[in-house]
């Protein structure tokens, strides 16, 4: 399996070249040069299979040659072994016909644990099979960080630096980022919002002397890794619902595009998926674009969902490529024309979207009310994210199965949580001393070229 970029101007790689890299050097992201499609029989035996004998059989075809199945099995053993729930990402009922997919049972109660955790046990297995390390730097708008950070504290091959908006993730989450004192892991609170830390981590990339000093690797979701390993759950939680005898619909809370794009590649692997609900906070791009046509960069509004507070979705691009049928030149072409603050897509590419993704926004008192409405109609407590799905989803409904991926606990959001349901959501039981541990904390200018040497002097000073 070769993986080719979405501008079509980067060399082709395998997939274990490919997760190391992370941007492709044209700029654009990985995707594999062809999807593989999984047979009806298939799909069907998913069913009622461990989480893990799922992930294996879905992500095989993906990884070529670059593990054997067993290495890649005891890969994804230890990657989900940490998880609080037996059945990994458990399906809970909220109403006729919509279903909430839970995929915050992970070590940091979010679902960037189901990729990072798994890119963590990838990394460390190739980095020790080559004797190579690496230095990754991630951008956080909160979550990513503290799964990343969870994911490769105190691997020996791995430096992680995480870039994280000073002021604007939760509590909580600053805290997961800041406790952890392992030496090889570093949280940097830059002066900025999350695009600008994302805008600082593309510039890193796009410096090929800085990229190839420091050996710089990327487990944003630009990172094609962690698009695979979400793909998983669709088919898991598609085939508990009675896939691919039936169809069914998902809503998913959005910001990098990341998870949504991930359900796009389980349908084109052949997984009946009927609509793909793409659901936004107030920084509503995504919404906006599908609706409109055309990609206009707004100033970022900090919500109560923060982890969706984006205005520069990464893996849209993926999505455009497909959009476009694969024309590389034409999607860097329109990344070209977003520098100036926008672009205009296509009718036929624009058509191609609208068919496979339907969208809705929720405002902040509309995400409020969400939480609050559920409490009382299935006593269900949403994360303000999943409360942004659940409102743009029930708009969705049909006969249909809606399910909606619930991305957060709610106890990593207390303040948004108290606000509408008066109840304090309680840390599971192996976090309750979070608040408590002691945190380090780095300010950093919002400044390439000091970020740089910062990063350089801790690599060697390590
Ligand atoms: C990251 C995140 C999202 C958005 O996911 P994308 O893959 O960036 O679209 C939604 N909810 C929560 C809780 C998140 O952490």
């Amino acid at each position: 399996m070769k993986y080719i970029s979405t501008r079509g101007n980067a060399p082709e790689l395998s997939f274990a070249e490919a997760m190391l890299t992370g941007l492709a050097r044209d700029g654009g992201l990985y995707l594999p040069k062809k999807i593989p499609t999984l047979s009806h029989d298939e799909i069907a035996a998913l069913a009622g299979l461990p989480y893990e004998d799922i992930a294996f059989r879905v992500m095989k075809p993906f990884v070529g040659e670059s593990f054997t199945d067993e290495e890649f099995k005891g890969i994804i053993a230890r990657a989900y072994a940490g998880f609080r729930h037996a059945a990994r990402a458990p399906l809970v009922q909220l109403a006729p016909n919509h279903y909430l997919l839970e995929l915050f049972h992970g070590p940091t109660l979010a679902f960037k644990d189901f990729a990072m955790q798994l890119i963590g046990q990838l990394f460390q297995f190739e980095l020790e099979r080559r004797k190579e390390r690496v230095t990754i730097v991630g951008a956080t708008s909160g979550d990513t960080g503290s799964a990343a950070i969870e994911a490769f504290r105190g691997l020996d091959n791995v430096d992680v630096f995480i870039l994280y908006p000073e002021g604007r993730t939760s509590d909580i989450q600053r805290k997961q980022m800041t406790t952890p004192d392992d030496s090889n892991v570093h949280a940097l609170a830059l002066d900025g919002d999350f695009d600008d830390c994302q805008a600082r981590l593309k510039d890193m990339f796009n410096d090929f002397e800085f990229r190839d000093g420091v050996k710089l690797a990327g487990v944003n979701s630009i990172n094609w890794a962690r698009v695979l390993a979400q793909v998983v759950y669709y088919f898991s939680a598609a085939t508990a619902l009675g896939a691919p005898a039936r169809k069914v619909s998902f809503t998913v809370p959005t910001g990098n595009f990341g998870d949504i794009f991930a359900g796009f590649i389980a349908k084109q692997m052949g997984l009946p998926i009927d609509k793909l609900v793409i659901a936004t906070n107030q920084n509503d791009i995504l919404h906006r674009t599908l609706t409109t046509g055309s990609y206009t960069k707004e100033g970022v509004k900090p919500s109560i969902s923060p982890s969706m507070d984006i205005q520069v979705s990464s893996n849209f691009e993926r999505a455009l490529f497909y959009a476009y049928e694969r024309d590389g030149e034409a999607v860097a072409k329109l990344m070209e024309d977003l520098q100036d603050g926008s672009f205009k897509i296509s009718q036929g590419a624009l058509e191609m979207l609208r068919d496979t993704f339907a969208s809705g926004r929720a405002s902040e008192e509309e995400t409020s009310a969400t939480i609050t409405a559920e409490f009382t109609s299935s006593g269900e407590t949403l994360c303000p994210h999943t409360a942004v799905g659940v409102k743009v989803a029930n708009e969705h409904l049909s006969d249909v199965p809606m399910i909606t991926l619930a991305t957060a606990h709610p106890a990593k959001f207390p303040d948004a949580v108290v606000a509408a349901t008066g109840a304090y959501p309680d840390l599971p039981p192996h976090m309750a001393d979070a608040m408590q541990r002691e945190e380090r904390i780095c300010k950093v200018p919002n400044q390439l070229a000091l970020l740089q040497t910062l990063i350089k002097d801790r690599i060697a000073s390590r």
